[in-house]
């Protein structure tokens, strides 16, 4: 299959360039580390009206996947009473959250962000110093490289988008920030994982990408690597699911994008073919 210069375009967004006058397999280079995957400011921004915000929770699927905490742990919201929360009630409680001890270095919690009628949904890890800071998932080098990857297939975060198929809502597994960027711990983990439950519940997407392997331990409870469990379709509350490589590895491993790049691929034709269904 030759490469289109469309095609080239959208690869170029994530830091990848083709020879495009090669008629089979595509020569694809990495661009420069050091560089900015792609400058923020050269995006055109989409203007849109005000789009009413969603006040109306959506019905729960019926087969919920049973929670990773056992229901003894005491919480100060429980598993339960989280399962039936709006958005509103969600936000605050996760707010107010003091399950674990990562609510003793937090500056804020890092609730998600995106439309609450977007048809994709990102899981990615947790908070790291900026996103800390600012409240919001993924803003620092990563986020960068997260955004360039969603513009490649045409999407964004942003909830100007008026088209929801268009509209990325992006959570992380674990709300606030574990000390020093360390790696979320099990228990961590387990204590977040009713508010992510309940975000896929109320957001009720049609596809989620889930990035990294704490994504994947929340979302699939699998410890299995990346590598083998990218390149097929899996499923959480019903919603198809993709497996790819967290963009802060892709920014150590740049031979790696090819592959993040067959994942979105693959993502946009589970996509597709989910829009058939329904
Ligand atoms: N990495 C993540 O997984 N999430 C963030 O919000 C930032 C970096």
């Amino acid at each position: 299959m030759a490469w289109s210069e469309r095609q080239a375009a959208m690869l170029k967004e994530m830091g990848l360039r083709v020879d495009v006058r090669a008629a089979a397999l595509p020569v694809i280079e990495l661009d420069n580390p050091q560089k900015s995957p792609h400058p923020v400011e050269a995006a055109a921004k989409p203007v849109a009206p005000p789009r009413p915000v969603a006040t109306q929770a959506k019905p729960v699927p019926a087969s919920l996947p049973v929670p990773l905490i056992p229901l003894t742990v005491a919480r100060p919201v429980s598993t339960e009473a989280i399962a039936t929360m709006g958005w509103p009630e969600l936000r605050s409680a996760v707010a107010s959250c003091t399950a674990c001890k990562l609510c003793e270095g937090r500056t804020q919690t890092v609730f998600g962000v995106g439309d609450a009628n977007a048809h994709w949904m990102v899981v990615g890890e947790a908070p790291g110093e900026q996103e800390d800071a600012q409240g919001e998932p993924f803003v620092g080098k990563s986020g960068q490289l997260l955004d360039n990857m969603l513009r490649a297939l045409g999407l964004s975060r942003d909830a100007a988008f008026v088209d929801p198929s268009k509209c990325v809502y992006i959570a992380n597994s674990v709300k606030c920030r574990p000390p020093g960027n360390r790696n979320p711990a099990a228990d961590e983990l387990a204590q977040c994982e009713p508010f992510l439950m309940r975000q896929v519940a109320l957001l009720q997407p049609k596809i989620i990408l889930a990035m990294g392997r704490f994504a994947v331990q929340s979302l699939l409870r699998s410890t299995d690597p990346i590598g083998k469990l990218r390149g097929r379709v899996h499923h959480y509350q019903g919603v198809p699911l993709i497996v790819t490589y967290h963009p802060a590895y892709l920014l150590r491993n740049l031979e790696e994008k090819a592959r993040a790049w067959d994942d979105l691929c693959l993502a946009a034709q589970t996509y597709d073919a989910q829009l058939l269904k329904s």
